[in-house]
């Protein structure tokens, strides 16, 4: 796209006042913008040490939020949390909440089963038929084109599932330039792979180097990033925008962050990783705090989502 004609020092002097305003409505408990779609939550319990969170809980957090619907995703694999979440429990939260929550269904690629991919189909077939409406959160202690994780990608491949990863530098892991990550995309080009974790978006910046996937890098972009030469090459990649990764990877260069929002609107996704009561949540005050055009705020607050996973807004 065109060089953005907005002067920097104007534009971040901007977005600090917005920002500012967007505390405000925070602390007086009105959400600053949305309504949203969160692609990105958890229930029960996850991080040893943290409260569990009720689906009541998070459907209160969601109404003093401007949160339409959230995504709850399942934790099934041993290094994506300290307690397991299981399918059945994101499942049984969304019958509770029909209108609010869309569940998620995951199985871990390294589990026992019968009869290879039919098998492995057969075994989502049934969380799919029960409202899933996409596998994840996929977060394996393998890389992220391990053989096992590329069988699981062929069952949603023949389910028609979306796909959200975590990538970092134990789970799903790749190499500086996310070489894995583009092997994945182009084995399955019919799959839409939701891309979240540290290793994931530090690739926003041309200067990452391998074993540097779990870091949170706080310096300017540099030019030549994997993600913007990925969302070219691959039709199938979209940014789930949650958690401290995709909050950082916008507000480390909030020039760069602002640009990236716009040249990359029809794939990028509103998400928190809320998970918690309690959790601080960068992304309200971040989206507040940055000048969008109204198509593209519309687009990644909601509307993407929506379109992706065929709900309502
Ligand atoms: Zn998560």
């Amino acid at each position: 796209m065109a060089t953005d004609p907005i002067d920097r020092r104007g534009f971040l002097l901007g977005s600090l006042a917005l920002a500012t305003a967007g505390r405000g409505a925070l602390a007086a408990g009105r959400a600053a913008g949305g309504p949203y779609i969160d692609v990105h939550t958890h229930l029960g319990r996850t991080w040893n040490g943290d409260e569990p969170l009720t689906a009541e809980g998070l459907v209160r957090w969601m109404d003093a939020n401007n949160v339409a619907k959230a995504v709850v995703h399942p934790l099934v694999s041993p290094e994506s949390s300290s307690y397991l979440n299981l399918t059945e429990q994101a499942l049984d939260a969304a019958k509770r909440f029909p209108d609010r929550l869309i569940p998620f269904c995951c199985i871990d690629p390294r589990t026992s089963y019968r009869n290879g991919r039919k098998g492995l189909t057969a075994m989502l077939k049934e969380y799919v038929d029960q409202g899933a409406r996409g596998f994840g959160e996929h977060k394996v202690g393998l890389p992220i084109d391990h053989p096992l994780m590329m069988r699981a990608y062929e069952a949603c491949d023949d389910l028609g599932l979306p796909v959200l990863f975590h990538c970092d530098d134990v789970r799903g892991t790749d190499e500086a330039g996310l070489p894995g990550l583009g092997r994945v995309l182009s084995a399955f080009p019919n799959v839409n792979f939701l891309g979240h974790g540290p290793g994931f978006w530090a690739s926003i910046s041309g200067d990452l180097k391998s074993g540097e996937l779990g870091k949170y890098p706080t310096t300017k972009v540099a030019p030549g990033g994997a993600l913007d030469r990925l969302f070219d090459a691959h039709k199938n990649l979209w940014g789930d925008l949650s958690a401290g990764s995709g909050s950082n990877a916008i507000a480390r260069d909030l020039e760069f962050g602002r640009a990236f929002l716009i040249r990359r609107a029809d794939r990028l996704l509103f998400g928190t990783d809320y998970l918690k009561p309690g959790q601080e949540v960068p992304q309200f005050g971040l989206f507040a705090g940055i000048d969008l055009p109204a198509d593209v705020r519309a687009k990644v607050e909601r509307e993407n989502a929506a379109g992706l996973l065929k709900v309502s807004i």
